[in-house]
């Protein structure tokens, strides 16, 4: 058993949306995002971001532009 590793799972966050994680890791941290709302959600930001990012020629997303995906996120989870 162990605890929540938040702080493991946001930290290979991006090489996990990138798929640079190796395989044992990725499964760790697939499953701590299936228990996990708050990294849940920071993944699905992350992963949005990236898609953006991927999008807008590898510029870096604008602090603005985060909190504009941020909200519109929490507005869609509070829908339901
Ligand atoms: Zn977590």
């Amino acid at each position: 058993m162990t605890d929540c590793g938040c702080e493991k799972a946001r930290r290979d966050l991006e090489e996990y949306l990138r798929n640079e994680v190796c395989k044992t890791e990725h499964n760790d941290i697939t499953e701590h995002l299936d228990n996990c709302p708050g990294c849940r959600d920071e993944a699905l930001v992350a992963r949005t971001l990236t898609e953006v990012v991927a999008r807008a020629c590898k510029e870096t997303a604008p602090e603005e532009l985060r909190d504009q995906i941020l909200a519109r996120l929490r507005a869609v989870q509070a829908t339901h």
